[in-house]
């Protein structure tokens, strides 16, 4: 069965003069990954807002269409429930940082703490997650010190830490190099090889031509096309987006 499923789902924010999502059908099914691909305010975060379900819960606006999230319609869900189960990294790493915890060790530990998880092993899945992410050299830091590459990082890393089997992450690389760009899709690839299904927002069509499964293109709040990676990457709705083919590798 499909994890969410979207059956001509719309949404507009309290106030705004246009929709931010119109007419979107959509089912994302357990093991992919999903890229998602558009130009600025197309709807790409505010479609990860209804895939995790925190529209309608916590945005106030219109929604309409069908919005079921493990065969359950958003509505009826608890959204502290959904929020232990969905791993979810904000476009922002300054808005996903607590503020609340001295050092980063502390705040990936949060959201364990939050999901109720023994100290000890806490302890040995906050270690690895990071080795995993390679940021040994932040774990004394204060987090309200980092800049906003190492921010997205530690946020990264809290995430992975949780283990969530769906993981929605909007830009994770938007303030890395290339180099810990390519590390952090290295992440991703191996979080998928380990079962996970995927919904990643990226800018660059390369990395998503080299590890998406399906592709999803938005503009102006609409999908334009929708499918397997290879299908989309030459398809005319990617020129329509403005979005460059990626080099043939
Ligand atoms: P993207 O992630 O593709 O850049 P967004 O989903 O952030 O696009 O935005 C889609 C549209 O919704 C844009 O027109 C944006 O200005 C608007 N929007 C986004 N967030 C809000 C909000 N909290 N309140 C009102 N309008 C918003
Ligand atoms: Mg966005």
């Amino acid at each position: 069965m499909e994890l969410i499923s979207l059956k001509n789902v719309g949404f507009s924010y309290a106030y705004a003069e246009k929709p931010a999502l119109r007419g979107i059908t959509l089912d994302i099914e357990p093991g992919k990954l999903y890229g998602v691909i558009g130009p600025n305010g197309s709807g790409k975060s505010t479609l990860c807002s209804v895939i995790r379900g925190t529209i309608p819960h916590f945005h106030p606006g219109e929604l309409s269409g069908d919005v079921l999230i493990y065969g359950r319609d958003t509505v009826d869900w608890d959204p502290a429930e959904l929020s232990n189960r969905i791993g979810y990294v904000f476009q922002n790493p300054f808005t996903q940082i607590s503020g609340i915890k001295d050092t980063v060790f502390e705040e990936i530990a949060l959201g364990l703490e939050n999901l109720g998880v023994e100290r000890e092993e806490l302890i040995d899945r906050v270690r690895a997650v990071i080795d995993q992410v390679g940021i040994d050299k932040l774990v004394d830091k204060d987090p309200n010190q980092l800049s906003g590459g190492q921010r997205q990082l530690v946020a990264f890393a809290s995430i992975i830490a949780m283990d969530a089997d769906f993981i929605v992450i909007d830009e994770p690389t938007s303030q890395l190099d290339p180099e810990a760009s390519e590390a952090v899709f290295g992440i991703i690839e191996s979080l998928k090889a380990g079962g996970k299904t995927i919904v990643l927002v990226e800018h660059k069509i390369d990395l998503l031509a080299e590890y998406a499964d399906e592709l999803i293109v938005m503009k102006r709040g609409e999908v334009l096309a929708h499918g397997p990676a290879r299908d989309v990457l030459v398809s005319e709705e990617l020129a329509v987006a403005e979005i460059p083919r990626p080099e043939v590798t």
